[in-house]
């Protein structure tokens, strides 16, 4: 497992997986369809519309032609805002099917956001829906808008239907000029990296299809087809587009769509729709764990046989209860991240003679991918059982951060290693556990807050001289949550309390400082940098002596 030389680094314990290098991610994951043709692949919890393997494989293949035909072409962004919807992963694939590069965002994001990420990305379409459409418009793009009849009213926007339609009566294949190959973006998600705002993750076909093949060696011929899983972490982030949907259509189960989230539709679609698979985050753990809604249900018409909780630490006692009410259903954690294309540390399935990591830990190494941990000032690996710096070397890393430079090489190395941000150990048998996190990212119930971000919005407030954002932690149902040290100018007359609601002005919800402390100072080093660490520890300790 541990590399003869003078560095520590740590392989899988399971053989390489082959991945294949002639495919694009749209035909690696429909590989195969055609045996499946009258299965379902998507079906939304709510309205019951469905898609079956045939379905996808047309619709994406049409997708694909009106995008050609309304002038994408190869390296051309498309920014997705839209919620958890059947026709979503028909979406994403018929974008890079057509040579584009698909760029998800929340639809929660406030106007500004969504500004700043289409422009960022030099996007050069919108796909939306008609409830977001107001949203998108001042931003003078053509907008592909999905919608029932109902949405006949909306003008400007091209209705997603009709496009479909349009395209049947054009051409059946791709246009002559189209060459995809995997080396080609196809993805662009949004991260804050280990520092700054928010950045495109620029990833190829080949980095997302190497993802897979790492992430679903577990899987073995008997649950191809049969696994039905939970489609609610979203799918514009790489939790949600990977390791659901792709990973699902690549293995031809189903996915059971849920475009938000309250815990009796939840319970309900678990049950309705037999769900064997439920990739969550840790809140959606303790809601069934301490929810009394849970208590309305009859459990043992479940029949799921494992949730996978990842994005975001899962707090070992909460472990223990789930377990200890579910006692039939395996609990995976997984590590992962966005420059990573998913998922990065696992567990292997016990059917097929591989082991559980060990309660509390990440998992262990996917097969190809080399880990170490470093010392963060030295740069040193280090041996087992010894805290550092992760570092992740595979074919998945991203190709870098879209136009910019300097944040890639800080990022990944001369020697192609990715420096996740992240603490953590690897035990003599090859279990990792994450300890701490030193990049600035806030994780609110899983979703990325960069600190550097809601520093800029309180910086245009007149009365704020100086801020700093730092997750205030541990907060049992998010987390972590966005707490802001201030420094007001002199005469300021603002409360906390209007530092918190001008925050929540301009951001998305999940966003929101949830506590603003006024300060004299922000503690920073010699180089101007904020020390984010001490102002966490102070308010972790005045929280403990409160
Ligand atoms: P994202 O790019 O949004 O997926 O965020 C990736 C980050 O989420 C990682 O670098 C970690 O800081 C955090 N993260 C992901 N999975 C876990 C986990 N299982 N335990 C602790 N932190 C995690």
């Amino acid at each position: 497992m541990e590399a003869a030389g003078d560095q520590h680094i740590f392989r899988s314990e399971y053989p390489a997986v082959p991945v294949p290098d002639n495919v694009t991610l749209p035909e690696f994951v429909l590989q195969d369809a055609e045996l499946y043709a009258e299965k379902v692949a998507f079906v939304d919890a709510f309205t019951g519309k469905s898609y079956t393997y045939a379905d996808v494989v047309r619709d994406t293949r049409r997708f694909a032609n009106a995008l050609r035909s309304l002038g994408l072409r190869k390296k051309h962004v498309v920014v997705v805002m839209l919620p958890n919807v059947a026709e979503y992963g028909i979406v994403a694939l018929g974008i890079m099917a057509a040579g584009g590069v698909f760029s998800g965002i929340n639809p929660a994001s406030h106007p500004s956001e969504i500004k700043k990420q289409v422009e960022a990305a030099d996007a050069k379409l919108i796909v939306t829906d008609d409830v977001n459409y107001e949203k998108v418009k001042p931003l003078q793009l053509p907008v592909i808008v999905l919608s029932d009849a109902s949405a006949a009213h909306l003008e400007g926007p091209i209705n997603f239907n009709d496009l479909l339609t349009a395209a049947d009566r054009a051409t059946t294949s791709l246009l002559p000029d189209l060459h995809v190959s995997q080396d080609d973006l196809c993805a662009l998600p949004f991260s804050s990296g280990t520092t700054g705002t928010s950045k495109g993750v620029m990833l190829s076909h080949a980095n997302v299809v190497a993802n897979l093949c790492s992430t679903l060696f577990s899987v073995g011929p008997e649950l191809i087809g049969q696994v039905t899983t939970l489609g609610l972490i979203p799918f514009f982030h790489i939790y949600g587009i990977t390791g659901i949907c792709c990973a699902t259509l690549r293995n031809k189960g189903k996915v059971v769509v849920m475009g938000r989230y309250d815990l009796r539709t939840f319970l309900n679609a678990l049950i309705a729709h037999e769900v064997t698979f439920a990739p969550v985050v840790p809140p959606i753990i303790l809601a069934l764990v301490k929810n009394p809604i849970v208590e309305e249900f009859d459990l043992k018409r479940l029949k799921l046989a494992a949730v996978m909780t990842a994005a975001a630490p899962l707090a070992p006692e909460l472990l223990t209860a789930f377990e200890s009410k579910f006692p039939g259903v395996q609990v995976q954690e997984a590590y992962g991240l966005t420059e990573h294309s998913c998922i990065t540390l696992s567990h292997g399935n016990p059917a097929k003679g591989q082991r559980i990591a060990k309660k509390n830990s990440v998992g262990f190494i996917l097969p190809n991918l080399e880990v170490k941990f470093i010392d963060p000032e030295t740069g040193v690996s280090l041996p087992k059982n010894t805290h550092g710096e992760i570092c992740v070397r595979s074919k998945c890393v991203m190709m870098g951060y879209f136009n910019n430079e300097d944040e890639t090489t800080r990022t990944i190395d001369k020697e192609g290693w990715l420096h996740t941000g992240d603490i953590g150990y690897i035990d003599d048998d090859g279990d990792i556990f994450i300890v701490d996190r030193i990049k600035e990212l806030i994780k609110y119930k899983g979703f990325q807050v960069a600190p550097a971000e809601l520093e800029a919005i309180l910086l245009t407030h007149p009365s704020v001289d100086d801020a700093a954002v730092v997750p205030r932690l541990p907060d049992e149902e998010a987390g972590e949550v966005p707490a802001a040290w201030v420094v007001k100018v002199k005469g300021g007359k603002e409360s906390e309390e209007d530092m918190v609601k001008f925050v929540a002005s301009n951001v998305a919800h999940y966003k929101k400082v949830r506590v603003v402390q006024f300060v004299e100072s922000i503690p920073k080093s010699p180089s101007g940098k904020i020390m984010r660490r001490l102002i966490k520890d102070q308010m972790l300790q005045r929280i403990r002596s409160s």
